[in-house]
């Protein structure tokens, strides 16, 4: 299976060498592979998506009819409408603790977008970036495309996929621009306390010229009740770091609103001269989001909690569940999820078994293609979230807790009868 959808090679027509070279996100590869397998009639169980399973409540989605019937469907301002960036503000002031302003905000399509121009507007040719790995397969490609180097900072399993300060004090330089940290994480689900984020923020604020970016997109998905499990924190709070953090987030994941793509960055420092600069870029990229969505993000970022909670309470039963369940599993090496929706155990003791359906396992890569193959359970293997995570798999448990036990059985069974 290719899952960076392939290398794009060109006959005629000129392909430039950066897009060559480019992967493909192999999250959505996967999501839309399981999607084909399952519409042609196979009866795959996908733990490969990173989106609620939940639905748009129907508020939101009432806010945005009534807008497009009251004839929203004008240009509207390139970071956001007014009212959109007031609303996102005083959320990220009452919720989040930091200090910001509506200038300060920049609506984007979604927080991918958000990432991806946050590192166009940091970084230069030869800069570095810090991303603490395993990581969101879609920093690299972010980073590179600006010109910047990724500098790994490794949180291994057996350090339960947290570093150190000390680790991420050796892992910047004076050519370190920005530093990534996505607590909860995807692809791990493990959150750094406060104090731990307060630890490593002290490390940034003692680089002058490092931001931190912090994105938070999972926020609303922790599980104090979990082993390790913590409440939400954003390190952009921090007096030390206000004026050098940019902090991400968007509706995708808390409001169950991936397709509508809408997202965000908050970047109060230095007068918001990265919140300009980000405009600047957009307003020659996408422009803004569509206009008519803007009020039905007010509507949704205004209830957000109503939605968020109860979803919330469901993810962690799930996660106890999947934690539980992997932990039955001889073969995996598991930190047992406290937010997000995602597990992403260890599988290397599975390597140079064969499969029951005759396939050599020797890598992430190959255990993904024939458990799918063989059994109908789509994961994502681990080697574009960063070196540390080549032997692992990511498991997203966004779908119900049938199907996870469902799911989980057919791994549990399948890696069993390795031999
Ligand atoms: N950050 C992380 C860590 C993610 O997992 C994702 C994927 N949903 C995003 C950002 C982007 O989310 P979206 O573009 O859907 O808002
Ligand atoms: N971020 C989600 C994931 O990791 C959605 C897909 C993507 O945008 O990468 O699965």
């Amino acid at each position: 299976m290719e899952y960076w959808g392939g290398t794009l090679g060109y006959r005629s027509m000129k392909c430039s060498a950066r897009v060559r070279s480019l992967r493909g996100s192999a999250t959505l590869a996967v999501t839309a592979r399981a999607k084909a397998l399952r519409a042609a009639g196979r009866d795959v169980i996908g733990f490969g998506a990173g989106e609620p399973d939940f639905d748009t409540p129907g508020f939101v989605k009432t806010a945005a009819s009534e807008s497009l019937a009251a004839g929203h469907t004008k240009y509207a301002p390139t970071p956001g409408s007014p009212d959109l960036r007031t609303a996102i503000a005083d959320r990220m002031r009452t919720h989040n603790r930091i200090e910001c302003g509506p200038e300060h905000v920049v609506v984007t399509v979604g927080a991918k977008h958000a990432a991806f121009e946050v590192m166009q507007c940091l970084v230069d040719p030869g800069d570095e970036v810090v991303v603490v790995t395993p990581a969101w397969l879609s920093y690299r490609p972010m980073i590179e495309l600006a010109g910047g180097v990724v500098v790994e900072c490794p949180a291994a399993i057996r350090d339960g996929f947290k570093i150190e300060p000390a680790a991420l004090e050796a892992a910047m330089s004076d050519r370190t621009v920005a530093v990534i940290l996505n607590s909860p994480c995807n692809p791990t689900g493990v959150c750094y306390t406060p104090d731990e984020l307060a630890g490593l923020a002290r490390v940034i604020a003692s680089h002058p010229t490092a931001t931190l970016v912090s994105d938070e997109i999972y926020e609303d998905l922790t599980y104090p009740e979990m082993a390790g499990g913590v409440g939400p924190f954003s390190p952009g709070s921090l007096p030390e770091l206000r004026e050098r953090t940019v902090t991400l987030n968007g509706l995708s994941k808390s409001m169950a609103m991936t397709g509508w793509r809408i997202g965000w960055a908050v970047a109060p420092g230095d007068d918001g001269a990265i919140a300009k600069a980000m405009t600047r870029l957009q307003s020659q990229m996408t422009s803004g989001i569509a206009t008519f969505l803007m009020p039905a993000a007010c509507e949704a970022i205004r209830r957000q909690p109503e939605t968020s909670g109860p979803m919330r309470i469901v993810f962690a039963e799930r996660a106890r569940l999947v934690a539980d369940l992997l932990d039955g599993i001889a073969r995996f090496d598991t930190v047992p999820p406290s937010g997000a929706f995602y597990a992403f155990p260890d599988v290397s003791r599975c390597f140079g078994l064969t499969s029951p359906g005759g396939r050599m396992i020797d890598s992430a890569g190959s255990f993904a293609e024939a458990l799918l193959e063989e059994k109908e359970v789509a994961v994502v293997p681990g080697d574009d979230f960063g070196d540390v995570a080549r032997n692992h798999i990511r498991l997203s448990f966004a779908c119900s807790e049938d199907q996870i036990r469902a799911g989980v059985g057919r791994i549990r069974e399948w890696v069993d009868a390795l031999a």
